[in-house]
């Protein structure tokens, strides 16, 4: 339909298959699926088991060149891909994308569904609550933090006696230990199982974590883009006895629990994880963990429905999973392992799974190999690089693009000179996707004020950069019939032979990892390690992290760490502000500049146009 209706419009004109028959048609046994409404269930992770034998399908990333603040429609092609595949080529093919953070929702418009007849349905459901993935998450989180300040409260009023008398009270007159509580003793040497035979010496050591308030980084969270909650003092109730002290909230999506979620590949893989993410570091140097913190059997039981995909569908009827939706700078913004396996075993050998990267190729791409494929084990058959005109004609040298505004002129007129001088953004990116032996094929999102030399520009610049192929698709005006050429293609290039391989070994000092990301892939002369930075190398090194993956947190509106300089900058040296780690996600996170953790509201927040039709139970105003 010409023009266009809006994506709440088109997701309405769509009457979804019931879940509970799109699982069956896809070989789902109704005892693998639980239910949750009309359009939603979660798939229980022994689908894995019982499809064990089935060899898996081929595995496509959907990433992008560095896009403008717009977004250049990675999650729309992800979607138009799978109605290609799937409704136009039969083959069997499925779609795994992030879950978004309802945050956004009722700030800044924008969804993550897709777009125009390229989407996830229904679009309400999936950008709102979900199956409650992000609320558990909020939950384990928050659990975590009242668990540090209440011990070092506790730690702080009483004597190690009384804490011992408390932490392994007499039940039944006799003193016993916890499960997890034997495996503190077994960090801290201490090879006893008999409360009662403990010296006084290794009572305190026991009883008291003594966590440096300082080396405190697990924050709270929250699911709304509430920005007065990035600096608080915790602590002011007379009850708590004057042991304030600063803290923050954070966007839920940035907690580790989410990356965990994201990277675990089965439930006790998901309880190791979540008992090794380290909160804090004692006076003395140790890494304070959840399992020390004894929280981390808890948080297993809250995450335990959490940790099964959520399947959905999109427009034209195709499986999607929706799992997991991790941030893209100080996590690797990659949707979860789980979902792209369950998915690989369905589809079975000619099949398909898309799945998409956050942000351009030099983030969530290199993210998805270096750190998802290395934790999977999974090696990926093509990269879908999504370009635009109007990126790359950005690129280019034309006027800065902004949210909210008309586009300029140069955008929206022929303009042939800026788009070729732009094209050297696609080429570095698909020399980036080269780099892991991955055939790259450039999808050019075709917008309705694009001409055809334009797109035919692209695709012939990409096939001369190295692309497998480049084609133009329409799947946003067109749906799946706009991407068949992309499909296609895509198709063609997982029958080649795969040499997929790591940008770098773990086990490399952590300086080394940084260095080869910054200047393979930024393109950067070298990185300048700050003292904060330089301070973390020593700790993470000393406290045995340093064979951890990295996953950077830079700006992905550039190559480079200056969100300005467009294009493939050069000649310039990335710094390295300060390096963090998510121990139990399982990667480090250096901070290249000043990554904000939770958004604020505008001052015309989308809230002022969402309301509920009561008569009908619609929800207006969403998108
Ligand atoms: P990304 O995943 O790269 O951030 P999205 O797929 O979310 O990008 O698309 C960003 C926005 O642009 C969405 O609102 C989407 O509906 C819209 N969009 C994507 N492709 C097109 C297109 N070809 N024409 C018009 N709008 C589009």
């Amino acid at each position: 339909q010409r023009p266009v209706p809006s994506d709440v419009t088109i997701s309405r004109s769509c009457v979804p298959i019931p879940i509970e028959c799109l699982a069956e048609e896809i070989g789902l046994f109704s005892d693998e699926v639980e239910l949750y409404g009309r359009t939603k269930a979660k798939v229980q992770l022994k689908t894995i088991d019982r499809l064990q034998a089935q060899p898996d399908g081929k595995y496509v990333v959907v990433t992008g060149i560095t896009p403008t603040p717009l977004g250049e429609g990675k999650s729309t092609t992800t979607i138009g891909l799978v109605q290609a595949l799937g409704a136009h080529l039969k083959l069997n093919a499925f779609a795994c994308v992030r879950q978004p953070s309802q945050g956004p929702t009722f700030g800044i418009k924008g969804g993550a569904a897709g777009g125009g007849y390229s989407q996830v349905i229904p679009m309400e459901e999936f950008n709102l609550h979900l199956t409650g993935d992000i609320h558990a998450i909020t939950a384990a989180n928050n659990l975590v933090a009242a668990a540090i300040d209440a011990r070092m409260f506790h730690e702080a009023t009483q004597s190690d006696k009384a804490l011992f008398n408390r932490l392994v009270p007499l039940t039944g007159g006799q003193r016993k230990f916890s499960p997890v509580q034997i495996n503190r003793l077994e960090k801290l040497g201490i090879k006893k199982t008999d409360p009662s035979t403990l010296t006084e010496e290794e009572i305190t050591h026991f009883v008291r974590l003594d966590i440096d308030p300082e080396s405190i980084t697990w924050q709270r969270v929250l699911d709304t883009n509430d920005r007065f909650l990035r600096k608080i003092t915790i602590g002011q109730s007379p009850t708590e006895k004057g042991f304030t002290r600063t803290a923050q909230f954070d966007i839920t999506v940035a907690s580790e629990i989410m990356a965990v979620l994201a990277l675990t590949t089965s439930l006790a893989d998901m309880k190791e994880k979540l008992a090794k993410m380290v909160v804090a570091t004692s006076r003395s140097g140790q890494p304070v963990t959840t399992e020390d913190l004894g929280v981390c059997g808890a948080l297993t039981v809250l995450m335990r429905d959490a940790i099964k995909p959520n399947l959905m569908q999109t427009l034209e009827g195709n499986p999607v999973f929706v799992h997991a939706g991790p941030f893209a700078n100080i996590a690797h913004g990659n949707s979860s392992i789980l979902a792209d396996k369950i998915a690989l075993k369905l589809v079975g050998p000619q099949g398909f799974v898309v799945t998409e990267a956050g942000f351009g190729a030099d983030i969530g791409m290199e993210k998805f190999f270096n750190i998802k494929c290395r934790y999977s084990g999974l090696k990926p058959h093509v990269v879908v690089l999504v370009a635009t005109v109007r990126a790359l004609k950005m690129h280019g040298g034309g006027p800065t693009v902004t949210a909210g505004t008309p586009l300029p002129k140069e955008y929206i007129e022929e303009n042939l000179a800026l788009l070729e001088a732009g094209c050297s953004n696609m080429r570095k990116q698909v020399e980036n996707a080269q780099l892991f032996g991955v055939p790259v094929v450039v999808a050019v999102n075709a917008f309705k004020t694009d001409t055809k030399a334009e797109l035919d520009l692209i695709c012939k610049l990409a096939k001369a950069a190295g692309a497998f192929d480049a084609v133009h698709c329409s799947h946003w005006a067109d749906g799946g019939t706009g991407a068949v050429d992309l499909a296609r293609a895509v198709q063609k290039a997982a029958d080649l032979p795969s040499s997929f391989k790591f940008l770098y070994g773990i086990e490399l000092p952590i300086v080394d990892k940084i260095r080869i990301i910054a200047q393979k892939i930024y393109g950067a002369d070298d990185i300048e390690l700050l003292p904060e930075a330089q301070h973390k190398v020593d700790l993470y090194s000393k406290q045995g992290f340093a064979c951890l993956p990295i996953c950077m947190a830079k700006t992905h509106l550039s190559l480079s760490h200056d969100a300005e300089k467009k294009g493939v900058p050069t000649g310039f040296v990335l710094p390295i502000r300060d390096i963090r780690a998510s121990v139990g996600a399982g990667f480090l996170y250096p901070l290249v500049g000043t990554m904000p953790t939770i958004p604020g509201l505008p001052t015309r927040p989308c809230f002022y146009d969402i309301d509920l039709d009561t008569e009908s139970g619609e929800v207006l105003g969403l998108f």
